[in-house]
């Protein structure tokens, strides 16, 4: 279905927990978050109502992502409950890939069609401290299974941290060149944890894109300019949302770990679902396509949510 300003709504994110086993300093405080009580959060069941309930109103492509995905009881019946309802629904993970190689094989045989793995450094220690813990073999491990399994396309996705991680620019690019990788290259947004730190943190998508000189610009791929380097097997993609302004064309709604309905991923702007079935249920997810704010300002304390990243899924 068509929001109030014309766009074609087909695309749900789902934050399956908002619990995680990182806490990236960028994302998650580091105390960690307050464990939400069971009923608090949405059950199995309840994830599949609403993407049955939203399958009828024409939404195609679900992503789950968290908090981390894979640390969700029942995240692998719930992937087999969505391709059930309609096994064309484009079925997506996003993950920190920590957790992925003794299931990746499972995911694809419940029917997961994408994985985006995050993964910000290939430094074992600048990985430890980004983290605050975690294992950069863990991840390794997860990209090499997931192939295995046979996930084509895979997605690494990487926010750049000025002075933290944008010395390995080169080193990812240089990822693309003997395997099929999809790098993507994400600018930091000033939400949750990262709303509080100093511009000099931030890098633009221009500069980044100052990397890429040899670089041929292969497609606009949703919010992704996407390039690839002579003779790499791999892509290169920029996603800005500081730098260029995706509203227009954006397709996405969100589902919170506690049932609200999110219209913009920027706005504090929420819709219940919890509770609600059947009709009900469809008509409260119409409204809230319906509502969809025509655009964000990043930065004005009246445009920008209160929620953490974890608690969104990006
Ligand atoms: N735990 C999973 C993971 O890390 O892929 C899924 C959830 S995580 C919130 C989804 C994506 O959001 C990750 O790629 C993460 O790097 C990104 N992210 C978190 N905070 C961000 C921020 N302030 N700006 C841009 N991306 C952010
Ligand atoms: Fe966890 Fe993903 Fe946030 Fe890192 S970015 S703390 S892995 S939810």
């Amino acid at each position: 279905m068509k929001d109030n300003y014309g766009r074609k709504i087909q695309y749900l994110r789902l934050s399956v927990t908002d619990l995680c086993n990182y806490r990236c300093i960028y994302c998650m405080p580091e105390t960690g978050i307050q464990k939400k009580a069971h009923d608090d959060i949405l059950s199995i069941e309840e994830f599949t109502e609403i993407v049955r309930a939203a399958h009828s109103l024409g939404i195609r492509k679900i992503r789950l992502t968290g908090g981390e995905p894979l640390v969700r009881k029942g995240v692998i019946t719930l992937c087999r409950n969505i391709k059930a309802i309609d096994r064309d629904i484009e079925l997506g993970i996003t993950t920190n890939g920590s957790l992925l190689a003794p299931i990746a094989k499972e995911l694809k045989d419940a029917g997961v069609d994408r994985l985006n793995i995050s993964l910000d450094t290939l430094n074992r220690d600048t990985f430890r401290s980004i983290t605050r813990g975690g294992a950069l073999q863990d991840v390794l491990n997860g990209i090499i299974a997931a192939q295995q399994a046979g996930f084509e396309k895979l997605k690494i996705n990487t926010v750049l941290l000025a002075g933290i991680n944008d010395g390995e620019l080169l080193d990812f690019i240089r990822l693309t060149k003997d395997a099929p990788l999809h790098l993507r290259f994400i600018e930091l947004m000033p939400i949750g944890v990262a709303k509080h730190w100093k511009a000099d943190r931030f890098m633009t998508a221009a500069s980044i894109e100052g990397y890429l000189q040899n670089a041929e610009l292969k497609a606009i791929d949703g919010v992704a300019r996407v390039y690839a380097m002579p003779g790499h097997q791999g892509t290169i993609g920029i996603i800005g949302p500081m730098s260029h302004s995706f509203c227009p064309t954006c397709n996405k709604i969100r589902v919170t770990p506690d049932g609200k309905l999110k219209p913009c991923l920027h706005s504090d702007q929420e819709i219940d679902l919890k509770g609600l079935r059947d009709k009900a249920l469809i008509q409260a997810l119409a409204d809230g396509i319906r509502q969809k704010p025509e655009s964000h300002r990043f930065g004005e304390a009246s445009d920008s949510t209160a929620r953490f990243m974890n608690e969104i899924g990006g």
